[in-house]
């Protein structure tokens, strides 16, 4: 099983779609002892532990402690990349990988996150390169009105030094009520669905050219699955595979709420095997036509519906456009997986859940 263990809930950063996270500090930091986490972690015999937060690495000594006391198959960080350059060489080695927040070009990066931003993070992941990590490093953006999926997604890509492995995305929409949005359905249509129809060309004719599977994660896995048939429940894992252990010691299905609807178990009383498949998505997911390739895009989204049942079609339209565009290019890559231009294990990505939540 996998648990996002948040190290704190407080952030070095204010991010003008997260806003902050001053509504949580009656439980920001850690209230269980290494110990009890110990024992509810090492009744799992094969626990993968993502670092979480609020920023983690605004708890590198904890962080560091847990890595030294409980042992798991692997450990994965995720951070905004500002510490990333504290962290010492024996402990980034451990990480199979390192989802960096950086939302695209310099300029839509430092709107969202702060000035100077974008320049710090580049910094931080090239001293982690030096000192000699070789996993894999994500570039996990945030892609809101003010981003142009394809220009900002394209940057990233292009990044030589230092290089991401993978370039991966979340939507902001549905965290809340409001957003930041002054024309989301504009914005979809003419940024947002043209830049991912651009994206999907981009991807195949390097395929094609070049035989190179550029690592666009939710293009990868969805892909695959159109490929094989294979059957996808909920990608992100939440409530399935994947909880998030709260500073309060509460388990959660999914990081970023800890409200009583999302809470299934606590440290002390609760065995890992019990929590598998908790919670699942809802309607209308299970009865969509598309629920075999998209898994239900997001638990928090389908149990909350901030933006009403219209709010919640609005996504899926996105998501069925990402999929129709990814289902016209399957037959040409049909075609080059028979001529072995590439192979269809290139497209078994992630090989574990890395914290990539596939569907934007
Ligand atoms: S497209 Fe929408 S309704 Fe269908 S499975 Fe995905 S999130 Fe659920
Ligand atoms: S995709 Fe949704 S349910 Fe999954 S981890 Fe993210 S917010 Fe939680």
């Amino acid at each position: 099983m996998y648990y996002h263990l948040l190290l704190t809930r407080r952030c070095n950063l204010n991010c003008v779609y997260c806003g902050g996270s001053e509504e949580f500090f009656s439980d920001a930091e850690v209230q269980y002892s290494l110990e009890d986490l110990k024992k509810f972690i090492e009744r799992d015999p094969e626990p993968v532990i993502a670092f979480y937060g609020g920023e983690p690495l605004l708890r590198i000594p904890l962080m560091e402690k847990i890595m030294d006391t409980i042992s798991a198959k692997h450990y994965i960080l995720q951070t905004n990349g500002y510490f990333l350059d504290k962290v010492e060489e024996d402990y980034l080695r451990r990480f199979h990988s390192i989802l960096v927040s950086i939302d695209g070009r310099e300029e839509t990066t430092d709107y969202y996150r702060g000035k100077g931003t974008y320049k710090r993070i580049l910094d931080n992941v090239r001293i982690v390169r030096d000192k000699g990590y070789r996993g894999d490093i994500i570039a996990r953006m945030t892609i809101s009105e003010h981003s142009d999926v394809y220009e900002d997604v394209t940057h990233l890509l292009k990044l030589e030094n230092p290089a991401f492995d993978h370039v991966h995305w979340q939507l902001d929409v549905v965290w809340s009520k409001e957003g930041e949005w002054r024309n989301f359905d504009e914005w979809v249509r003419d940024s947002y669905n043209p830049g991912i129809s651009k994206l999907v060309r981009d991807w195949y004719q390097e395929m094609e050219a070049r035989g190179k599977v550029l690592g666009i994660v939710p293009f990868i896995p969805l892909t695959k699955t159109l490929l094989t048939g294979e059957k996808s429940l909920l990608r992100c894992g939440s409530g399935i595979d994947f909880f998030a252990i709260n500073p309060s010691g509460k388990i959660s299905a999914c990081p970023i709420s800890s409200d009583p609807e999302f809470i299934v178990g606590d440290i002390w009383n609760s065995h890992p095997t019990e929590l598998r498949n908790k919670l699942m998505v809802g309607p209308p997911c299970p009865e969509c036509e598309m629920y075999w390739i998209c898994g239900g895009r997001c638990l928090y989204a389908n149990i909350k519906k901030h933006w009403g049942e219209e709010g919640f079609r609005k996504i899926c339209k996105i998501v069925q456009h990402l999929i129709w565009e990814l289902q016209q290019v399957k037959p040409k890559i049909k075609e080059l997986l028979k001529r072995n231009v590439v192979s269809l294990e290139e497209f078994y990505y992630p090989e574990i859940n890395n914290c990539c939540e596939i569907i934007p």
